[in-house]
Parts: structure tokens; C-alpha cells; sequence
């Protein structure tokens, strides 16, 4: 499994293998940019089929991190953990323990919080390891804990904004929104879109979620190999990532794609083929920034919630400058946004 040759490696500043032997723990952490401040992004608990899948992950994610810290604002660098579930090292405390004293070594080169198949009661258990961490419980009107209604708040927005855009919609009333995925994110979003009138169509490979979902909102259930080609108006990817491809971009059937989910492209090339198609596309990382920007105000102890709030609104005006340049100019609204951000950490390199 080749490092400095590996297609995602992208120059990252470091990656670190961790493994514990009284837990089983095996993690990566993997550094990409320290240019704008300490390298942030959540810790991803997931099975992965081996490890050259979770190596690709890890460094896909962290440098998605430091393109989101960047056109947030945010003065965090890019950096994300994963750690690979199995069977030799089940869920505990003492795994998230031993996954702090990983976090510590680093000596606050990367800031972890909470991200898919992981909770704020795990990060409760690093934090007893390492001050490196947010996401973690909170007082009342301070900013932190569960970053996912901040990142569900500022993607309703955000599917508003591509909605006016796209669609000369004034609100989201009757339009037909298809949520890939009911987690913490989905089903957050779910209960937001249906508020604003939308219809929604969901999936999930959790039964439990599902049923969750459906007990309180009225929702129409897709099997999930269906779920990307409905008939909506608008597709929310709040998953996994790699769902965009040049095998599924032709029968998506949404004018719209706009979602929480991290690394929604396979390719670069694959957000010109969804403007070639006509498909407004918000770039994963503009839209789900929500979460960090709480993260981020925890870790600094700089925001109340109602700052918080303010600044999880500015995610739709960045989204609608991109979608304005993308409309002028023709060019994918990725690549509009990949450029903002390399221009944003190589500033931030000079200085
Ligand atoms: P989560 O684990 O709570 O939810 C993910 C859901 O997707 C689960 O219910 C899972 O069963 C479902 N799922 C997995 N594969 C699926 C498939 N093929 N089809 C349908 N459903 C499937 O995670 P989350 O915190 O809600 O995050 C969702 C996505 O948003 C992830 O990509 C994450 O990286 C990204 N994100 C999350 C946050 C946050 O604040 N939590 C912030 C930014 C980005």
C-alpha cells in the first residue's frame, strides 16, 4: 500500500498509525494542513473492507477538511481520524480512552470531535485523555455538543439558496427532496425540510433509523439502491461519500444535489459532468460546514450559541457567490470552491 505515491496523498503534512493492544484500537490520523491553524475534523468509526480503504478515507476526508476550515474561516487546518471497527475491538470507553491518548501525542497538531458512528458520549472519554477535542457537552447558550443540528441547519439553508437558484423558488413548499441517509445529519434535516413544506423521500440501510424517522414525519421509503435516481426535485446526500460517479450521475433525475454527506464526488471530474447535465451542485464541504463552525467555537471558546447561529448563516451567502461566479462563468461549482480554498491556505502558507 504505497503513502507518498497514493492518488489522495495531495502533499498531506503527516499521517500517524495508531494501534492499542488492550482494545484492539486502530486508528489513522491523518494530517493534511496546519497552514490556518491546528488540523480539525471529526473521527470516523467505521468497517472498513481492509486498510488501504481506510488510509484513502482518512486522506480524502482530512483534505476535505482543510478546503472546509478554509472557506468557513475558520482558523483550523485540515485533518481527520478513522478508526477501523471490528470485531477485536468493540465499542467502548476504553477504546475512545485509548483513541485520546492517540489524539494527545499529537501534542494539539489535530483537534478531533465527533463524526460517523461516533457520538458525544465518545468524545466525553477522549476528552478524560486529551484537551485536544470538542463536541463534547455543553451549558446552555455556549456553543458545542452534537455539532450535526448546526451542520442539518446550515444545509436546509443552503438547499434554499440552490432552490432559488436553480429553481426561481422562493421557499421550499411542494418541492420533493430526497435524503439519502436519516443519521444524525438526515434525520436533522428531515424534521428542518418538512417544516419548510417539502416532501421528503428517504432512505437508509438502518432499519432502526428508518423506522425512527418514519414514526414522526410522513415520509416515503425507497430502497437504497433507488434512492439517488427519484423522481425529486432536489437529492440530499447525507451518507457516505462516493456516490457521484460517471456510472450514477446520468440517471440522477434531481435538478439539485445538496447534502450533508463528506466527499460526495468520486472525481474532480465528476462535478463537471453534473454541470454538463444541468445539475446544480453545492460542494459537499461549503454546505456541511455547519458542524465545524460549532466545533470550532467550543474549541476557542469564542461563540454563544446565537453566534453560532449567525455564523452557520453565512454558509448560504458563500453558496450563493459560488453559484453566481459558476452561472457567469460556466465553469462547476466544485471547482469554483476547490480554487477559494487552495487560494485561502496558500495566503495563509505566505504570510
Ligand atoms: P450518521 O452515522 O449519524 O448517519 C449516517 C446514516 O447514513 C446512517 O443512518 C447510516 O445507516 C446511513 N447510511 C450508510 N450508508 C447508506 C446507504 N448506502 N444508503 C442509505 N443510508 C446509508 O452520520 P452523520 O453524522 O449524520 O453524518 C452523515 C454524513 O454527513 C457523513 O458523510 C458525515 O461525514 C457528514 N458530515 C456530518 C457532520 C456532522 O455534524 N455530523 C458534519 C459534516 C459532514
Amino acid at each position: 500500500m504505497g503513502v507518498f505515491d497514493h492518488a489522495e496523498f495531495d502533499n498531506h503534512e503527516s499521517l500517524h498509525c495508531f494501534h492499542d493492544d488492550s482494545t484492539g484500537l486502530r486508528t489513522i490520523i491523518s494530517v493534511h494542513s496546519t497552514a490556518l491553524g491546528p488540523a480539525a475534523g471529526g473521527c470516523r468509526r467505521w468497517t472498513y473492507t481492509n486498510d488501504a480503504d481506510a488510509l484513502t478515507d482518512a486522506l480524502r476526508l482530512s483534505r476535505g477538511m482543510t478546503y472546509k476550515n478554509a472557506v468557513a474561516g475558520l482558523k483550523f487546518g485540515g485533518g481527520k481520524a478513522v478508526i477501523l471497527a471490528n470485531d477485536h475491538a468493540p465499542k467502548s470507553g476504553e477504546l475512545f480512552a485509548a483513541f485520546g491518548r492517540a489524539v494527545d501525542s499529537l501534542g494539539g497538531r489535530y483537534i478531533t470531535a465527533e463524526d460517523v458512528g461516533c457520538t458525544v458520549d465518545d468524545m466525553r472519554y477522549v476528552r478524560e485523555q486529551t484537551e485536544f477535542v470538542s463536541g463534547l457537552p455543553h451549558a446552555e447558550g455556549v456553543a458545542g455538543g452534537d455539532p450535526s443540528p448546526w451542520t442539518a441547519l446550515g444545509c436546509l439553508q443552503g438547499i434554499e439558496a440552490a432552490a432559488s437558484a436553480k429553481l426561481g423558488a422562493d421557499s421550499l413548499k411542494g418541492l420533493r427532496v430526497a435524503v439519502q441517509g436519516v443519521g444524525h445529519v438526515g434525520a436533522g434535516l428531515c424534521h428542518l425540510l418538512h417544516e419548510a413544506g417539502a416532501e421528503l423521500v428517504v432512505s437508509d440501510v438502518s432499519r432502526e433509523n428508518l423506522q425512527a424517522i418514519s414514526a414522526k414525519l410522513p415520509v416515503t421509503v425507497v430502497p437504497p439502491k433507488d434512492l439517488l435516481f427519484a423522481d425529486v426535485d432536489i437529492l440530499s446526500p447525507c451518507a457516505l461519500g462516493n456516490i457521484l460517479t460517471s456510472t450514477t450521475i446520468p440517471r440522477i433525475r434531481a435538478k439539485i444535489i445538496a447534502g450533508a454527506a463528506n466527499n460526495q464526488l468520486a472525481t474532480v471530474a465528476d462535478g463537471a459532468l453534473l454541470a454538463k447535465r444541468g445539475i446544480l451542485y453545492a460542494p459537499d464541504y461549503v454546505i456541511n460546514a455547519g458542524g465545524i463552525i460549532s466545533v470550532a467555537g467550543e474549541y476557542y471558546h469564542t461563540s454563544s450559541e446565537d453566534q453560532v447561529r449567525d455564523d452557520v448563516g453565512r454558509i448560504k451567502d458563500r453558496l450563493k457567490l459560488i453559484f453566481d461566479e459558476a452561472s457567469d462563468t460556466g465553469r462547476p461549482t466544485n471547482e469554483i470552491a476547490d480554487e477559494l480554498a487552495r487560494n485561502l491556505v496558500a495566503a495563509a502558507r505566505k504570510d
